[in-house]
């Protein structure tokens, strides 16, 4: 057994439906290959607010800044709906992803062979998809300063936001895409309107300016919206791309849709690294508390199972064990199970427990 610590943040809605099939699987790891993890479990965002009136703890924030990796389910609905802006579930997120100061946002977009035909695209641009999009989280337009809307002399009205970013914004970020791009393909693609934007220019100069450091990774550079193009023309040419916040929200999600539902799509934000290397982390699902389908057994725990299959690889240094959870995953895929989210024709339709028994018993079938 080990001493890699994770907290478990549940939270609310189908996140504790989902996390409960997700903890089996870490239990399962730590039965049958000997990765044990020191596990802690907390509150977070409603279920927080209930116990506590707040959406995250002082408590809860000392253990998240200490752990290896937070696992966080999904927080909010419609019973905190009416509460204060200040206090509501979702500023439990906001808090952790602001005081763990995880600036990069991880977006993978991979297309399990089985739901290929799911997507809008042809099967064969996307079979075998697996590219990672780094989005920068913390800078740019949407934190940028002059912003505004003022009136103007002449009854007109102006909107103002800025993109600004200042190097150690972008060397910081771009050390993390390309630490993932050594652990993943060794390609790194950095994306920018350098053609354009005077903030392109110095993200282009000092992505570039890194690269020797790195001579095991292969960088090109983009323009955004050629990459948007690219994206839907010819995903699989990518392994990593890097970019600012703004442009990682658009080019993020539109590569997401490139591989089917929202049940299906995990997520890591990281910090800086410590003197060790180590970095704080937050693994979450994209999806939300799903209100609609909570407590009905229905949803489906592929994105956190994934969630947790992406802090083994970038957190805990274990690639394999993080391989042998994706093959798992394909695996119950490719044996027709589908959650009622990613149902197809002549499929077997399974709840949250039979999915999480299905991926059990293909761990063990893998072990
Ligand atoms: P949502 O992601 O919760 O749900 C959107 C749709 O996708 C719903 O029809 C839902 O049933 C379906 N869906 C989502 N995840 C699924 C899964 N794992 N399995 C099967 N179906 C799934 O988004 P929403 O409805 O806009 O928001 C609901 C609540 O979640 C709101 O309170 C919102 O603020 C919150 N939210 C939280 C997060 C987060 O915690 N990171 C993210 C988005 C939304």
């Amino acid at each position: 057994m080990s001493n890699r610590s994770l907290l478990v943040l549940p939270g609310d809605g189908i996140g504790p439906e989902a996390m409960a099939q997700v903890q089996r699987v870490i239990k399962w790891f730590g039965e049958k290959q000997s990765v044990g993890f020191d596990l802690e479990e907390d509150l977070v965002g409603g279920a927080a607010i209930d116990a506590h009136g707040t959406p995250v703890t002082d408590a809860t924030m000392s253990k998240a800044m200490e752990v290896d990796a937070v696992l966080l389910g999904a927080v909010g609905g419609p019973k905190w709906d009416d509460l204060d802006f200040s206090i509501k579930p979702e500023r439990g997120l906001l808090r952790l992803r602001k005081d763990m100061e995880l600036f990069a946002n991880l977006r993978p977009a991979m297309c399990f062979d089985a739901l290929a035909d799911a997507s809008s695209l042809k099967r064969e641009l996307v079979a075998g998809l697996d590219i990672m999009i780094v989005r920068e989280l913390t800078g740019g337009t949407y934190f940028g300063e002059p912003r505004g809307i003022t009136d103007l002399p002449n009854g007109e009205r102006r909107g103002v936001n800025t993109q600004v970013y200042d190097t150690y914004e972008i060397v910081r970020v771009a050390r993390a895409a390309f630490e993932l791009a050594q652990k993943r393909g060794g390609k790194l693609c950095s994306v920018e309107k350098a053609n354009v934007m005077e903030s392109g220019v110095l993200w282009r100069e000092e992505v570039t300016k890194l690269a020797p450091e790195y001579p095991d990774v292969e960088l090109s550079h983009m323009y955004a919206d050629n990459c948007a193009m690219q994206l839907v023309r010819a995903p699989k040419q990518f392994d990593v791309i890097v970019t600012d916040n703004l442009f990682g929200d658009l080019l993020s999600d539109c590569a997401a849709m490139l591989t089917g539902s929202l049940g299906m799509l995990p997520s890591a934000s990281l910090g800086a690294a410590d003197e060790t290397g180590r970095r704080k982390a937050m693994y979450e699902p994209v999806h939300g508390s799903a209100p609609d389908i909570s407590g009905k057994g229905l949803a489906n725990p592929i994105a956190m199972t994934l969630s947790f299959a992406m802090a083994l690889r970038y957190s805990y240094d274990l690639p394999e064990d993080a391989d042998r959870l994706e093959s798992a995953v394909q695996n119950v895929l490719a044996n027709g199970y589908r959650t009622g989210d990613i149902m197809q024709p002549d499929m077997k339709q399974v709840g949250t427990e039979e999915m999480g028994d299905a991926i059990l018993a293909a761990l063990n079938e893998g072990a």
